[in-house]
C-alpha cells in the first residue's frame, strides 16, 4: 500500500486512484520546481498548498518496515 502524506499540514491521500494520478504527473511538477530554481520535495503540491506550502511525499508500507528494523535491528553481539 502506498499513499501520501503532506510535509507541512500531514493532509493524506490514500486513494489509489488519487496516488496513481498524483504519480503520473510526478515529471510535471519536478520539472516546474526545477524551473523555478527548487529542489522538489515531494511529488505535488499539496491540496492546501497556498496555506501550507507543503508538497505530498509518497510513503510505502515498506518504508515503514526498513525504518523499524533500522531501530531494533542493529548487531550489538560483539
Ligand atoms: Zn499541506
Amino acid at each position: 500500500m502506498e499513499k501520501l502524506v503532506c510535509d507541512r499540514c500531514g493532509f493524506e491521500l490514500t486513494e489509489k486512484q488519487d496516488v496513481f494520478l498524483a504519480l503520473d504527473g510526478i515529471d510535471a511538477w519536478c520539472n516546474a520546481q526545477k524551473a523555478r530554481g527548487q529542489e522538489p520535495r515531494g511529488v505535488f503540491p499539496c491540496k492546501y498548498y497556498f496555506q501550507c506550502k507543503g508538497e505530498m511525499i509518497l510513503i510505502t508500507e515498506k518504508d515503514a518496515r526498513k525504518r523499524k528494523k533500522g531501530l531494533f535491528g542493529q548487531d550489538r553481539t560483539k
